[in-house]
Formats: C-alpha cells, sequence, structure tokens
C-alpha cells in the first residue's frame, strides 16, 4: 500500500495525475504518519460514528479515518483531486467523497441521513485561507455535531482554546465557547507539511454542548455583543460598545456594564460567555424597554 505521507510518493502521485500543489485552495499536504494518526485518534471516542473530513487532499488522513470509524464523507472542493482519491481510497468501502465546496454545501441535507444513523463528528486539516468561516459555518449551521476536531494555523488554535481573560482571545473565542468546549491537543511542526506553510500548526478538539450552560435571551443580540467588544481591542468596553449600539448613549452603556459587575475601564477579553449573555441581556431589555 502507498505511503501517501511520504513526500517522494505524494510527488509521484500528484505527476501520475498531471497536478500542482494549488495555493489557493490552501492545499499544505502533511507527511508524517504519526501526526496523521493522531489526529484520527484524537477525533472522536466512539468508533461507531460518522466522519466528516474537509479536505482529503491525496487521502493520508482519509485512510486512517476509514480505518478506525464506521463512515467517512469528505468534501474536496478541487476536482483535479477527485481521480486521486478514487485511486488511494480505492480499497474502503465506507468512504463517499464529494467534489463541493464546503462553504457553499447544503450540509443539512447532504448529512442529514448520517445523523439518523447516529453520532457526527469532524475531523480535518483546513486550509488556512478559510479556517473561521469554515468552523463558523460548522457551528452556526445548529447540525448537532459531537466534535469537532481541526488542524490550524498555531495562532488561531490558541485563539480558539484561549478562554476569557486570556490576551489571545477574540470574537472567535467567546463564540466557540457559546457552542462547546474546545482543547489544544498538540501542535505540528511546519516542516511536517508539503509544501510546508510559514507557521506551525496546532490540533485543536471542540466538543459540542449537547445543552448550552448560558444562553441569551437573543442569539443575535449576543453575537453583536461579542463582535462590538472585540471590533476595537484596544478600546474600553464602552467605546467599543458604542460602535455596535449608536442607539444608547455612552453614558447608559457604562451603566450597563457596571450593572453587569464590571469595572467601565474594562475590555471584551476579559468578559467569559456567560459575562457576554448578561450583557447582551441587560441591552437586550434596554432596547425594549
Ligand atoms: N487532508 C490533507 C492532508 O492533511 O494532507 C490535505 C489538507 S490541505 C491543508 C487542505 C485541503 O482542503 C486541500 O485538499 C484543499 O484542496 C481542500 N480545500 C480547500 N478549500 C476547500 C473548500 N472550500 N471546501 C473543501 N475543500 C477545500
Amino acid at each position: 500500500m502507498l505511503n501517501l505521507c511520504d513526500p517522494k510518493t505524494i510527488r509521484q502521485v500528484m505527476d501520475m495525475f498531471g497536478l500542482n500543489f494549488k495555493k489557493e485552495f490552501g492545499q499544505n499536504f502533511l507527511t508524517d504518519n504519526m501526526t496523521v494518526e493522531d489526529i484520527a485518534d484524537a477525533c472522536n471516542d466512539d468508533k461507531d460514528i460518522t466522519v466528516v473530513e474537509i479536505g482529503p487532499g491525496i487521502g493520508c488522513m482519509t485512510r486512517e479515518l476509514c480505518e478506525r470509524y464506521s463512515r467517512v464523507v469528505a468534501f474536496e472542493i478541487d476536482s483535479g483531486l477527485i481521480p486521486v482519491l478514487k485511486y488511494t481510497l480505492d480499497e474502503y468501502k465506507n468512504v463517499t467523497v464529494l467534489n463541493q465546496d464546503i462553504m457553499t454545501a447544503d450540509l443539512e441535507s447532504v448529512l442529514a441521513p448520517y445523523f439518523e444513523m447516529g453520532k457526527v463528528a469532524v475531523c480535518a486539516n483546513l486550509p488556512y485561507y478559510i479556517t473561521t468561516p469554515i468552523l463558523m459555518k460548522l457551528i452556526e449551521s445548529k447540525l448537532p455535531f459531537d466534535s469537532i476536531t481541526v488542524m490550524v494555523q498555531a495562532e488561531v488554535a490558541e485563539r480558539l482554546a484561549a478562554g476569557a481573560g486570556n490576551k489571545n482571545c477574540g470574537a472567535i473565542t467567546a463564540a466557540i465557547d457559546y457552542y462547546g468546549h474546545a482543547e489544544l491537543l498538540f501542535t505540528v511542526n511546519a516542516d511536517r507539511f508539503m509544501p510546508p506553510p510559514k507557521v506551525n500548526s496546532s490540533v485543536v478538539r471542540i466538543d459540542l454542548w449537547k445543552d448550552k450552560p448560558v444562553v441569551p435571551i437573543d442569539e443575535e443580540l449576543f453575537f453583536k455583543t461579542v463582535k462590538a467588544a472585540f471590533e476595537q481591542r484596544r478600546k474600553t468596553l464602552p467605546n467599543s460598545l458604542m460602535t455596535g449600539f449608536s442607539e444608547i448613549s455612552k453614558e447608559r452603556l457604562t451603566e450597563l456594564i457596571i450593572s453587569c459587575g464590571h469595572r467601565p475601564d474594562v475590555r471584551g477579553e476579559k468578559l467569559s460567555v456567560r459575562d457576554f449573555c448578561t450583557l447582551s441581556d441587560a441591552i437586550y431589555h434596554e432596547l425594549n424597554k
């Protein structure tokens, strides 16, 4: 069996199908078997599940997922890789490869039959150019994914798993914390990829809440509050919120922030998901009084 992590083999397979690495699709293929196995192992504790892979490339991780889990559904945007995957995954009967852009794919209908069969988890070495949009699409889809295990740029991984009060945290941290619990698993050096990216990568696993521990009155307003709080990172919270809620005076916003138990010069990064819920509820009452 071909070793799809071996750089020479990767080159040969690409040449065989007349392909080159496409930068515009973030094609940095893993060249380390151990890393691929570790990611596949980390994906989920249950084996009788469906795993959704985003960007199978030439199929190195897809194979490991097929070995470990009952079913694999892989979305690959690059039509040039579809015949390659047919060749490299030929022996696996539990994989479905879809030539679709994950950003435009109708996940609800494509994945409906798999959710009927049981648990569904996501596992991917994500293309860097759209890491955050992909993660937001997955979690905002409201599909009941069990877990999302992804390799992303190390710096993004730190932000995803930062938790409140950490200098690395941002709007995405609050969004992820709202939908689940993120854990940073391990870091992978840039030299473990072909071609090597400019930065190191890390693997993060997000276990999605079955029941969210905190729920705001108005979810849209909650996300608007989070976005406004982080859009102007250097500003204090009353000033940042003014950009999102111009209909409320700065004095009133300051009063609301104090009434939620914060100092008026607090910055967004100090607030937990629970704090953001309380604050967006206060704003909700202010807007609806
Ligand atoms: N899984 C392989 C590996 O680990 O070696 C390849 C990972 S590579 C970082 C990213 C993969 O995602 C590429 O195969 C690329 O063509 C694919 N891709 C990029 N954008 C995509 C999109 N919007 N939808 C689906 N696949 C995409």
